[in-house]
């Protein structure tokens, strides 16, 4: 199931069975305990313009919970909570909006895209953050998957490339009061040494191979997500145990390739 879900990343799935789903919903608590910040999300609904729509994105959200998420088998309530939580319709373009809590990744401009909500879900339920960790993301992209590791964690550091999409981010969260995400526009392939070590490191682009300079910034018991490859690419968890780095492999996926500074085409 996990390994179907995540191969379609990039197209959309037909909806789960309803019944079974309506199940869950009645089986899960609803409650999640957050990390010390204020709550942005509550904020941000205050202010914004478009409060109108909220009552139908939160439902929107409570169903690509139950249908994609939950159902796929992810349980930590903290991550459930925190993607309930996260309106993703406002880290995509507008015209993307309408499809923002659709089965797939979708396009953010400038050749990226957002992950599918279930990916982003499944990496942060294999990060198991704790909320005093401090956590590196690799591919800050529009924003989302910081967005939902700063309800979760102390600090969230996060790296992109394009400097366009970057500042774009830390805009966006910064409004939407994420006040505990930094960005850095850069090479993710460096990491971000001055604020290392780590105690859990996400890289949202595929390398083909695990950068070494991100495995020497994660801290003794810390975990690190990583997809490698090119066309075949595995998302893998490394974790540093007292008996050295250990290497799982946890899912087929699809993201778009980590490009080193040297090779960007600048837009
Ligand atoms: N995490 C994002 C999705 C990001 S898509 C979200 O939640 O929506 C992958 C991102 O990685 C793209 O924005 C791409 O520009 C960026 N990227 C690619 N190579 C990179 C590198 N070497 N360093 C930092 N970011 C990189």
């Amino acid at each position: 199931m996990h390994a179907e879900a995540a191969m379609n990343a990039c197209r959309s799935n037909p909806p789960q069975s309803l019944g079974w789903v309506f199940m869950m919903f009645l089986l899960f608590p609803q409650t999640v305990s957050s990390p010390p910040v204020s709550n942005p999300e509550a904020e941000d609904e205050r202010s914004r313009a478009d409060s109108a729509k909220l009552p139908e994105t939160r439902a929107a959200r409570e169903r690509m919970v139950q249908e994609q998420i939950f159902a796929r088998g992810i349980r930590a309530p903290r991550v459930l909570g925190a993607l309930r939580k996260v309106r993703r319709h406002r880290f995509v373009p507008p015209g993307v909006q309408p499809s923002a809590y659709e089965d797939s990744a979708l396009p953010i401009g400038l050749g990226q895209t957002i992950s599918q909500p279930y990916v982003v879900a499944f990496m942060t339920e294999a990060l198991e953050l704790k909320p005093q960790d401090r956590v590196l993301e690799v591919g800050t992209g529009l924003g989302y998957q910081a967005a939902v590791l700063s309800l979760l964690v102390r600090e969230v550091y996060s790296m992109e490339i394009v400097e366009r999409l970057g500042r774009e981010a830390e805009a966006r969260l910064k409004q939407m009061g994420y006040a505990n995400v930094r960005v850095r526009i850069g090479d993710g392939y460096r990491g971000w040494p001055e604020a290392a070590p780590f105690d859990a490191i996400i890289v949202t682009a595929t390398p083909p191979d695990v950068p070494p300079a991100l495995v020497a910034q994660f801290r003794p018991r810390g975990r690190m997500v990583v997809p490698v490859g090119r066309y075949e690419q595995d998302l893998i968890r490394l974790r540093r145990t007292p008996k050295g780095l250990e290497r799982e492999s946890l899912l087929p996926v699809r993201f778009v390739p980590m490009v080193p500074e040297s090779e960007r085409v600048p837009k």
